[in-house]
């Protein structure tokens, strides 16, 4: 079963069409990509799986069980984490403190919360090393690392905490060639640790660079759902 699916989910803001019949499924150790123009639905759809809205018509599933989310909570204690594109950090936190920031105890699994800091700065520097990121000081303010190194931390965070479902808003929008491919290369790790992806991006060069399964968004109508075996083209 998938770990998300949005079967015919249709969501209006009073007579707003923001989505209507999008489908869309997101499975373990995948990228599913969700590509459109500014006012396509892209947002609307994160915020509904993210818990901060729901749907009008249709179904979102998570693991098969048919559900509405009522708070992001509710969405993060179920699995699913979302780095939006202006990143919740604070910008003179060391690195480790925004690391472990609001990281207090959830239902379910995952790794001990309570940590002395000591430990804390340990974990962050590891934890970010297995990810691919050699980041010698995690107690420089996480203001001074660049955009896509912000973005790489916020991942690493997620997967650390047990995600099992990673939400990435736009996180090449703002960044260069390099740093993109930086960033790109690290959702990648985070799909090669098991987790179900959701890139949301205009940019389809970086969809198709790491996709696994594209939904096409116009207006918020879905005009095209494709697999990566179906865009590709030797046999
Ligand atoms: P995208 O993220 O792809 O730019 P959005 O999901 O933000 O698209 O928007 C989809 C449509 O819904 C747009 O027409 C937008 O103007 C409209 N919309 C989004 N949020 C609201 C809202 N809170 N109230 C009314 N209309 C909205
Ligand atoms: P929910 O999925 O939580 O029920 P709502 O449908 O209540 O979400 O709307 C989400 C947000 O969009 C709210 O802040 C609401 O005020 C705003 N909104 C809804 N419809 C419109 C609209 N037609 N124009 C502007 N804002 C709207």
């Amino acid at each position: 079963t998938a770990l998300v699916e949005l079967d015919d989910v249709s969501k209006y803001y009073g007579n707003i069409r923001a989505l209507e019949g999008v489908s869309l499924e997101v499975h373990a150790g995948e990228i599913s990509c969700v590509l459109g123009d500014n006012g396509a639905g892209k947002s609307t759809l994160i915020k509904i799986i993210a818990g901060l809205h729901q749907h009008d018509a249709g179904a979102f599933s998570i693991e098969g069980e048919e559900v509405r989310l009522a708070s992001p909570r509710e969405a993060l204690d179920r699995g699913i984490a979302t780095v939006y594109q202006d990143l919740a950090v604070v910008p003179l936190m060391p690195v480790w403190r925004n690391f472990f920031l609001g990281s207090e105890p959830t239902r379910g699994s995952g790794p001990s919360k309570r940590l002395d800091v000591r430990l804390m700065r340990e974990t962050t520097r590891r934890e970010l090393l297995r990810m691919g990121i050699d980041l010698r000081d995690v107690d420089q303010p996480i203001g001074t690392l660049s955009g896509g190194e912000r973005q790489c931390v916020a991942i690493a965070r997620a997967v650390y905490f047990g995600a099992k479902v990673l939400v990435l808003d736009e996180p090449t929008a703002a960044l260069g060639v390099k740093q993109s491919g930086v960033v790109l290369k690290y959702v990648a790790a985070a799909r090669d640790a098991g987790l179900g992806v959701v890139l949301i991006t205009h940019n389809p060069h970086h969809a198709y660079l790491v996709g696994d399964r594209f939904v096409l968004l116009k207006r918020g109508g879905m005009v095209g759902s494709h697999s990566k075996q179906e865009i590709t083209l030797d046999e």
